[in-house]
């Protein structure tokens, strides 16, 4: 049976075809620049990437050109061999604590939840609409961002703002990334091997964008994003949590609207912000080897910001079984592991120096005698998004 993943944003469509319930991808590819005339089609199959630039005017264009080049290459010889299409989705707000078949009643929620999520929600929507436009009998399935961390308990999900921000306006920790979150979390309790009741899991997501999961017996119960992703630990460019009062004196002092302020904050900021350099991790450490002071800081502060997370998880788990690298950093970096993994000494946890030198492969990075695991698990948001199409679909 085959499935699509779908990541469909304002002016991108990201996909990958899967073949379920083996978990073999097929194909992927991306369209981006949609709605310009040098839109950018490009597309993996057999480790061969075909790279086209045409004008695509909106996604329905984009959706039918991934599908006809599904059939011009082959790939599939008619629609009717696609069984279901499961589309990522951002925020699911209260009302999703899991993925859901898609119905009109779903896709208004999904475009009512646009006042928390104003730039994904609608491009999700969008993506799904223009399936459902080309594919009207194929079954379609919504996979929400935020979905796993509706286990959360109170005291986690809410903040100490006055009740009513809550209750009236929605006020409180949603949590991001769940998908990932979610993968990693079970990967790491099968290669624990223990039972999932009986099991603590920190996943450290950090890519360009960052959050950390404590995940007790496999159900999130503390997240480092909050009402939006720009909460948490420090990222690529943004802040992540900072005194609420800088704002107001910050726009003073540059007669700053709230706009520029918080555009400061998601994309001035983080190791772009701090490095004075790049957002990207890459630079920062290139930079360190080089002695760039500014660089060394950024990795400091950036070292600090995840440890000091994983720390106080560890008090809110009640202990650790294993603690999870994934994303681009998280996969890639080994300057960064090292960073964050020796300032989680008091732990008792012990790098592997010669194991950490992984990138991009499953692989257990603690010593022996390190009291918590520490694995890295590449993140496969496309499979999770085409395990719960599958078990929908059923
Ligand atoms: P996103 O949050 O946009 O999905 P990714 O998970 O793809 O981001 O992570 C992208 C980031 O991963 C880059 O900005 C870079 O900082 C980091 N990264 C990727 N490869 C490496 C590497 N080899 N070494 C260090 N950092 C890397």
């Amino acid at each position: 049976m085959k499935i699509i993943a779908v990541n469909a944003g304002s002016s991108s469509l990201k996909f990958q075809l899967l073949e379920m319930p083996s978990e073999a991808i097929i194909t992927s590819g991306v369209i981006e620049r949609i709605g310009f005339s040098d839109s950018v089609f490009t597309i993996k199959v057999n480790g061969d990437k075909k790279r086209s630039v045409k004008s695509i005017k909106n996604h329905s264009v984009a959706v039918q050109i991934v599908l006809d080049a599904l059939i011009d290459m082959k790939i599939v010889k008619s629609y009717e061999e696609i069984s279901g299409v499961g589309h990522r989705v951002v925020h699911g707000g209260e009302k999703f604590n899991d993925s859901v078949l898609i119905t009109d009643g779903v896709l208004n929620e999904i475009e009512q939840l646009k006042d928390l999520a104003p730039l994904h929600n609608p491009a999700n929507a969008t993506g799904i609409k223009a399936f459902q436009e080309i594919l009207p009998n194929v079954k379609q399935v919504a996979v929400f961002d935020t979905a796993f961390h509706q286990t959360m308990p109170k005291e986690s999900y809410l903040y100490p703002t006055p009740f009513a921000w809550y209750k009236k306006h929605g006020v409180r920790r949603y949590g991001f990334h769940g998908t990932s979150h979610k993968y990693v979390a079970q990967r790491t309790i099968d290669l624990l091997g223990k039972e999932i009741d009986n099991s603590k899991v920190i996943t450290v997501h950090i890519g360009n964008g960052g959050s950390i999961t404590a995940v007790k017996n496999g159900k999130s119960i503390d997240t480092s994003m909050g009402f939006t992703p720009l909460a948490g630990i420090m990222m690529g460019t943004r802040s992540g949590d900072i005194d609420p009062s800088i704002l107001p004196y910050v726009m003073e002092k540059e007669d700053w609207s709230i706009e520029e302020a918080i555009s400061q904050l998601n994309q001035e900021s983080g190791l772009k912000g701090v490095s004075l350099k790049s957002s990207d991790m890459r630079d920062i450490v290139d930079g360190v080897n080089k002695g760039d002071e500014h660089c060394i800081t950024a990795l400091n502060l950036f070292a600090k910001r995840v440890s000091d997370v994983i720390g106080s998880y560890y008090i809110t788990l009640g202990g650790c079984d294993a603690i999870v690298f994934t994303a681009g950093i998280g996969e890639n970096s080994k300057v960064a592991r090292k960073a964050i993994i020796d300032r989680l000494g008091a732990l008792g946890i012990l790098l592997d120096e010669e194991a950490n030198q992984v990138r991009g492969e499953e692989r257990l990075i603690s010593t022996p005698e390190s009291k918590i695991k520490v694995y890295v698990i590449p993140t496969n948001e496309e499979v999770m998004i085409a395990r719960d199409t599958l078990r929908l679909l059923k």
